[in-house]
């Protein structure tokens, strides 16, 4: 079925003049659709514009299925899709606004060996419209509207999914969700975290977007992020890192590096000499983050004394580091504890 949050104005314009309606009708569906609501729910909107829509379109992308509360206030939701698959996504409060995270595809094909989007494998790539419409969804909730009153202002791509893997709809989302007609968050509060596809690096960064790339290392030498990063084998870490300087130079955009703590794997000081190295030269930034366990798997976290000693170790050697703190792990909310409930679409 297909998703009418897919489409932009222009597209909306194109669709109601191909169906002998006036123009402005796009508008009045772009302002409802902005609001979260589904198509039956739609104000403004004849009983006979909704019925031919609902005959093309689902009525809403995906609706919160179930929610959880962190004792820290985080919340996580479960969303269903209209095909009956389960994505989640977490909400972050923090004084100066709600992040959301979100999904990008339907479970992971990247198989990184410490995170749990990927247990399952990919069920299929979610569209732009069921990318936006969990920031959609969660804004309504929230009670934001559009413009001032919006109330989602910070959005990670860092849910279940590997961005650059759905590369066309995740570039699209970025482009609906930025737009005056859309949301508006500016390109600067959305983050794109990646395994590192290095040829989707360049072409991002050719896009005009500014969003800041965040890309996850998680081992500084090729030998090692081959054995927890099967992506290793096909990009080795001097391409990811120069991939990342050509993003910096393109937008202008510090790089973020991102590397889970792993007790006895990742964490030695000949880790943290060689990541240094890596990262020297040009600004960035590295965010630790102390593995969270996945039960599946057998990696183990560090202790918060050995997080703060690798930091201290990184910034001895010039380098520019924090150590994000654990949130919702309670609740497995935390990075890489995300999961999906896939039904076999053949049986739908
Ligand atoms: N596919 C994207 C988004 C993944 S989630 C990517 O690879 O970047 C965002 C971050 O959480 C990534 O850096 C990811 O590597 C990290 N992550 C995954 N599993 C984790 C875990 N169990 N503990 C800590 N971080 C994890």
């Amino acid at each position: 079925m297909k998703v009418l949050q897919d489409l932009n104005l222009e597209e909306l314009q194109a669709l109601m003049s191909e169906w002998g309606e006036q123009k402005f009708r796009a508008k009045q569906l772009l302002d409802n659709i902005n609001l979260g609501k589904s198509i039956s729910s739609f104000s403004n909107i004849s009983k006979e514009l909704k019925d031919k829509l609902l005959a093309v379109f689902a009525d809403i992308p995906l609706e919160i299925h179930t929610e959880q509360v962190s004792k820290d206030g985080t919340r996580k939701f479960a969303y269903k899709l209209a095909d009956g698959n389960i994505i989640e996504g977490v909400l972050m409060s923090y004084k100066y606004g709600n992040t959301l995270c979100v999904s990008t595809q339907v479970g992971c094909r990247m198989g990184c060996k410490f995170c749990a989007s990927t247990l399952g494998g990919l069920a299929r790539n979610l569209t732009a419209g069921e990318i936006l419409a969990q920031v959609l969804v969660v804004n309504a909730l929230l009670g934001g509207k559009t413009g001032k009153n919006r109330q989602i202002t910070n959005i990670v791509l860092m849910g279940s999914g590997e961005p650059m893997d759905n590369y066309e709809n995740v570039v699209k989302f970025l482009r609906l969700v930025s737009s005056e007609n859309g949301l508006n968050v500016s390109p600067r509060n959305i983050s794109l975290s990646t395994c590192g596809i290095v040829p989707n690096i360049y072409k991002l960064a050719d896009e005009g977007l500014q969003v800041i790339l965040t890309l996850s290392l998680h081992a500084p030498n090729d030998e090692l992020r081959r054995t927890i990063m099967p992506i290793a084998n096909k990009y080795s870490v001097k391409e990811v890192v120069e991939a990342a300087k050509f993003y910096f130079e393109k937008t202008g955009r510090r790089v973020v590096f991102e590397y889970a703590l792993m007790e006895g794997v990742n964490n030695t000081p000949e880790c943290a000499k060689e990541l240094a190295g890596l990262v020297h030269g040009f600004p960035t930034h590295i965010n630790l983050i102390p593995l969270n366990e996945v039960k599946e798997r057998d990696l183990k976290t560090v202790t918060h004394k050995k997080a703060e000693q690798f930091a201290d170790m990184l910034k001895r050697l010039g380098a520019s580091v924090t150590i994000r703190r654990t949130i919702a792990d309670d609740i497995d909310g935390a990075c890489g504890q995300l999961r999906n409930k896939i039904v076999d679409s053949a049986g739908e």
